[in-house]
């Protein structure tokens, strides 16, 4: 599609290693120093105000209402479906081209358009319906089978021929920048005593990435493999945060529980899935066979570099893992079929985790708990501190961007700070 050409070029400037691109133009929620919010997009550094946009007339073609972009979630425009915003990104890409003179003829009607970032607060851009969570990393699943079975049996029966997944908790998701609160919880901490209760001790991060649905179908209907491109909206950075001592003790026998549902972090940025296309790859050989409503043609995988940094207070970052969506075992479309394979419906806004996102290699680990090794193998930080798991005041900093034909399409960052326990 046009919108992804690579040679288009913005009228705005942007700055080079932008994640931002005119080939990008996610959306997300945008409130200003007077608390006013509304629907917005970005180009560079300077986001897009679609409800100016809408007020000026310049979505006027378009299927929307006012209500769409005067509005402090994404749903409501993304009730809209696959082509209301597809044709809406168009249109942002049409606006924006240096080809392009509707707006740049109007200087009076840029200020009004065009909002310096910095004077923007983010907001979650979604009412998050639905939270579920998958397990769709081979390496993660290997390494926490080695780490708690052993390597022969590291991966369950199952894993091979389902996306294993639970439902998480929706109500705690919160946008990048929220500071979090080290959770509390019972633990087991000597196998010979009996558990206690108090601040988590191995806090740990996942790195995810989620997709966000739109509207599904009826109770009792699935969305096969094929289907599922036209029911995902977008993707962001997600951290799933995991209270690991609180985790082991509680999991058995119905599984992850308030070790999870403490906090999730989600970045203001919705990527379309339409910018995402031109980095699709194939993705691994699924060995055995899937059953045939698993089956999928083409390239579903996605070409994304993910980073995590770990930065302690007054001290610089580090970066303690590099690791790439395109490892995943399961892709998208089969975890959305499988998700809806028994008639389970979706709705407009849900969110649907990856599940920690490990390469095969040592320093492409997606979580504290594989980077350091279940903590025999700390990591050295600026300060001279080390880490094992994540330590009060420290800042967990995730980023990543698709890269191709000297474009790059970017999700800016999930930056959390956390605070000691309350
Ligand atoms: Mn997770």
């Amino acid at each position: 599609m046009k919108a992804n050409d690579p040679t288009l070029k913005s009228w705005v400037e942007v700055p080079a290693n932008s994640d931002f691109p005119i080939q990008n133009l996610p959306f997300g929620i945008g409130s200003s120093a007077d608390g006013d919010t509304r629907v917005v997009s970005r180009i560079g550094d300077m986001v897009i105000d679609l409800r100016a946009l809408w007020l000026l007339g310049y979505l006027e073609d378009l299927d929307f209402t006012m209500k769409d972009f005067d509005s402090t979630t994404l749903n409501g425009m993304m009730r809209k479906g696959k082509e209301g915003t597809r044709s809406l990104r168009n249109r942002l890409s049409d606006l924006f081209s240096s080809d392009n003179t509707e707006i740049s003829a109007n200087t009076e009607h840029i200020p009004q358009i065009l909002l310096e970032i910095d004077k923007v607060t983010l907001l979650i851009p979604v009412c998050v319906g639905d939270y579920t969570d998958f397990y769709s990393s081979e390496q993660h699943a290997y390494n926490v089978g080695c780490m708690f079975r052993d390597p022969d049996n590291a991966l369950m029966p199952n894993w091979k021929h389902l996306p294993v997944g639970y439902h998480g908790r929706a109500s705690s998701i919160v946008v990048s920048g929220t500071p979090m609160h080290r959770p509390k919880g019972q633990q087991k901490i000597n196998d010979d005593e009996p558990p206690v209760f108090g601040p988590c001790r191995l806090l740990d991060f996942e790195l995810e990435m989620t997709f966000v649905t739109y509207e599904g179908k009826p109770l009792g209907d699935s969305i096969s493999t094929e289907e599922a491109d036209d029911y995902i909206f977008g993707m962001a950075l997600f951290n799933d945060w995991s209270a690991r001592d609180i985790q082991k003790w509680e999991y058995i026998p119905l599984g992850p529980f308030l070790a999870k549902s403490f906090a999730t972090h989600v970045a203001p940025w919705i990527v379309t899935l339409d910018a995402l296309e031109p980095f699709r790859v194939a993705g691994p050989v699924q060995d055995p066979k899937v059953l045939p409503y698993l089956e999928f043609s083409g390239n579903k995988h996605i070409d994304i570099n993910l980073q995590v940094a770990i930065q302690p207070e007054n001290s610089t970052e580090k970066v303690v893992t590099n690791s790439n969506y395109k490892h995943m075992y399961w892709n998208m479309n089969q975890q959305l079929a499988h998700h809806t394979s028994n008639g389970c419906n979706i709705n407009v806004g849900d969110m649907m985790a990856s599940g920690t996102i490990s390469g095969p290699e040592e320093g492409q680990y997606g979580s504290m708990l594989e980077v350091s090794w279940k903590g025999t193998k700390p990591v050295s930080m600026p300060d001279g501190t080390e880490r094992r798991f994540i330590n009060d005041h420290d800042t967990v900093i995730m980023r990543g961007y698709s890269e191709k034909d000297n474009v790059r399409v970017g999700f800016g960052e999930v930056s959390v700070k956390v605070l000691p326990a309350k």
